[in-house]
């Protein structure tokens, strides 16, 4: 039997992230996974600008592609880029980038065990008893960084009903060419699927492609009949060639829910902290991760464990602005065309998704600014119209 301060389960972004701060603050982790790693993770791995600020660690090694232009699109109706004036992300490939995020762990002085798989969790006030192949180790904290369907939720009680979105994904082989046409760019077409988008995000050598639904609906989406649809009618998709194809489910933030408490902390997907807007989950997972970190490593070291807070805290740093961003995906899914059209002409409103990226705006003051510009935007429209010009 092996004793720790705090154990913790899953090597994503959220488990690495929290593993690494754990044992910065000294205390004894171990961070369980139960794929041998490096392992494939079904994730566009875009990466936005703001993770930058919540990951002090030097990821470049992961980058396989820097965007400093989107171009969005509605089916063959609209299409058009926004080019920014620096990056607003990066490409990653998430079996090297989760790779690298597990060795700053270890650098970091965690114990980093893959290809074990938990299988049984007890938790009570002596503290936490977690069952891997042939052995129990006990710890005086469990975090759950073990993804959307993980078991440490539901051995906390902390599991109850979601809002779940849905992605699917394909890696795809492409002659150069066509993956050279999408260098830089991350592509997103709004008309391939309600309530969500495909995506072409280019990688070194190839391309993810894939669909994902964000709001979710009565009616059940066949979300792989939807992306051989759009495959099959993007221009620049004409020879290619799956290499691998994974769905996953999005737990959508959003819903003021418990994500804590005594001895429990959940971080990342496991605390369903994808943006209900853009279903982005890797800064959410990281910055959880570390947020985590500090409340336990804090709450160790005072001999007090008060996790409360931190499900205070996340609804402060996210659930508050997700439910703007929900309110927002609500609107501009049900009519996108008409805001597309507007989005495409009105720069200040592209300038935002910028500032959005790099965690300079929350969706409510980008809403709030949007509707301060719409009335100026649509009376310059009108004069334009007037005058003939515009068209
Ligand atoms: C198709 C698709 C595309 C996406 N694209 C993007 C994107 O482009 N950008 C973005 O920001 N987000 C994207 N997301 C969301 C993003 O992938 C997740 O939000 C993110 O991976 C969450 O990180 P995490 O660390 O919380 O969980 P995960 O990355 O899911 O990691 C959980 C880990 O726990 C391990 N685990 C589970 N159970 C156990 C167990 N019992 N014992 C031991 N280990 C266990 C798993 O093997 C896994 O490695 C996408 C999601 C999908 C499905």
């Amino acid at each position: 039997m092996s004793r720790y301060d705090v154990v913790v389960i899953g090597a994503g972004p959220s488990g690495t992230t929290a593993a690494r701060h754990l044992a910065r603050a000294g205390l004894k982790t171990l961070l369980l996974e139960k794929e041998k790693m490096p392992r494939y993770k079904p994730c566009g791995g875009g990466v936005t600008a703001k993770v930058k600020n919540v990951l002090d660690v030097d990821f470049s090694a992961a980058v396989e592609d820097t965007i400093a232009r989107a171009s969005v699109a509605f089916r063959d109706e609209i299409r058009f880029p926004v080019q920014f004036s620096e990056p607003v992300g990066w490409s990653v490939m998430r079996d090297r980038f989760d790779l690298l995020l597990a060795n700053q762990a270890a650098n970091q002085g965690a114990k980093v065990r893959d290809g074990v798989k938990v299988n049984h969790i007890e938790i009570d006030d002596a503290g936490v008893r977690v069952q891997v192949p042939g052995e129990e180790i006990h710890a005086e904290v469990i975090v759950g960084a073990d993804g959307a369907n993980g078991i440490v939720a539901r051995a906390a009680g902390l599991h109850s009903e979601r809002r779940l979105g849905a992605a699917l994904e394909a890696e795809m082989e492409l002659p150069n060419a066509s993956v050279e046409h999408w260098r830089g760019v991350w592509h997103l077409d709004f008309g391939a699927v309600p309530y969500g988008y495909a995506w072409i995000f280019p990688k070194a050598e190839h391309l993810s492609v894939g669909v994902g639904a964000f709001v979710q609906t009565k009616q059940k989406l066949n979300l792989r009949r939807l992306l051989d649809q759009y495959i099959s009618s993007e221009p620049t998709l004409q020879n290619a060639r799956h290499v691998a194809l994974h769905g996953h489910t999005l737990p959508l933030g959003g819903t003021r829910r418990r994500v804590s408490k005594d001895r429990v902390v959940l971080v990342g997907d496991a605390a369903n902290l994808v943006d209900p807007f853009s279903g982005e989950g890797i800064y959410a997972a990281i910055k959880s991760g570390k947020l985590a970190a500090e409340h336990v490593a804090a709450g160790l070291r005072a001999g007090k464990l008060d996790l409360a807070d931190y499900t205070a805290r996340i609804q402060t740093e996210f659930t508050r602005d997700y439910r703007y961003a929900e309110k927002l995906g609500a609107v501009f899914y049900h009519m996108p065309t008409r805001l597309l059209n507007i989005y495409a002409q009105a720069r200040p409103l592209q300038l935002f998704t910028l500032e959005i990226a790099r965690a300079d705006m929350d969706y409510h003051t980008a809403i709030k600014k949007s509707l301060r510009q719409a009335p100026r935007f649509i009376l310059r429209k009108s004069w334009h119209k007037i005058r003939g010009v515009g068209k």
